[in-house]
């Protein structure tokens, strides 16, 4: 038997089912501890949590907010459409497929509506709310620093998304808007599973097509020829987590970039260039020449364009007897010049080799 796929997001009907009683009836309802340990513990666990209730939404907002339980949600429907409508507009708000959606629900009329209209949406009653945590499909088998700041990194880029709306100006001039930093540090053991998602979902942005394994890279952490960095970014509005991971092995002529993902995130950040310029830029205080591995797929153009934009060529150079590329993959060089930081972002890196991160200038 196949296992399910672990809940990325659950949607909760509030009425006797997050909280006792009915708001409209009611009037002061209450969440049971149990409950309220549930929403906590999916959370923690990086399981993202909505709402779909039939009532009027300012006083149910306002009692979920009185309640201090409102910053959990990341979208709330609370109107008198069908269900499945608002399971379905919050999975694709957030991307996701319907298989890792799950509903929960008292009204078996709304849980075999939401049933009928999306059949991989994951329904439960009311009353296995208290047990949730001790399901496989909501117990992700490693929970990142990232998974733990999930709902934050997804509010924020809510606010970041209307603030590009709103924002009336140059493409420039909104990057600069948004503050944003860039962090590069040496990865450390606890990274190696967010940098292997990475890699794994990033094949747009991956430059050779080939995935590393936790265990391949963890073998490299403490190697002295080797470097494997983690790439993290945050703005004014909140953490956007790891966004991309190098690896390089340090040779005594050149530097060789075997592996460089980006996340399709940051894309509009210009993130890969400018990893890469501070790539250059670095390797040429230390006079070493670049030169990266580079496997075309059907997916990973836009890398090419990235590293040719660099000024990455297929030119011959005698640095490049120093290795031998794998079958099928070619290899582009580079002779560094010193580069100027970017405009639109603050840089912070440590040395190659160690050290206190500083900000590139
Ligand atoms: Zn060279």
């Amino acid at each position: 038997m196949t296992q399910e796929p672990i809940v990325k997001c659950l949607v909760w009907d509030l009425d006797n089912t997050l909280w006792n009683g009915t708001l409209v009836e009611d009037g002061q309802v209450e969440v049971d501890d149990a409950v309220r340990a549930v929403v906590e513990g999916l959370d923690a666990r990086g399981v993202l949590q909505a709402v779909s209730s039939r009532n009027d939404h300012e006083p149910a907002w306002a009692r979920l907010e009185e309640l201090g339980l409102a910053e959990y949600f990341v979208a709330a429907h609370i109107d008198w459409g069908p269900k499945s409508d608002s399971v379905r507009k919050i999975a694709e708000r957030l991307d996701f497929a319907l298989t890792t959606m799950a509903f929960i629900d008292d009204q078996p009329a709304e849980r075999a509506e939401v049933a009928h209209h999306l059949p991989d949406v994951r329904c439960y009653r009311a009353d296995q709310a208290r047990d949730l945590l001790d399901r496989p499909e909501f117990s992700p088998p490693t929970v990142t620093a990232d998974a733990r700041r999930r709902r934050q990194m997804y509010q924020a880029a809510a606010e970041r998304e209307e603030h590009r709306e709103r924002f009336d100006g140059a493409d420039e001039d909104f990057l600069r808007s948004l503050q944003i930093e860039m962090h590069i540090t040496e990865a450390r053991a606890e990274d190696l599973t967010r940098v292997e998602e990475l890699t794994r979902r990033t094949s747009q942005m991956n430059a050779t097509g080939v995935h590393y394994s936790h265990e391949a890279l963890h073998s490299l952490l403490g190697a002295q020829d080797y470097d494997v960095l983690v790439i993290s970014m945050a703005d004014r509005f909140g953490p956007h987590g790891a966004v991309g991971v190098v690896l390089i092995e340090k040779l005594p002529q050149v530097w060789r970039i075997k592996l460089l993902a980006t996340s399709c995130r940051v894309v509009s950040f210009g993130a890969g260039t400018i990893l890469l310029r501070w790539l250059t830029d670095t390797a040429a205080r230390t006079g070493a020449h670049l030169a990266a591995d580079f496997r075309r797929t059907d997916r990973n153009r836009i890398m090419e364009v990235a590293y040719r934009f660099a000024g990455f060529g297929s030119t011959q150079c005698a640095c490049l007897a120093a290795f031998t590329v794998p079958e099928g993959t070619d290899c582009l060089h580079l002779e560094p010049t010193r580069q100027e930081p970017p405009t639109t972002m603050r840089v912070f890196a440590p040395a190659l080799g160690g050290g206190a991160a500083v900000e590139w200038v």
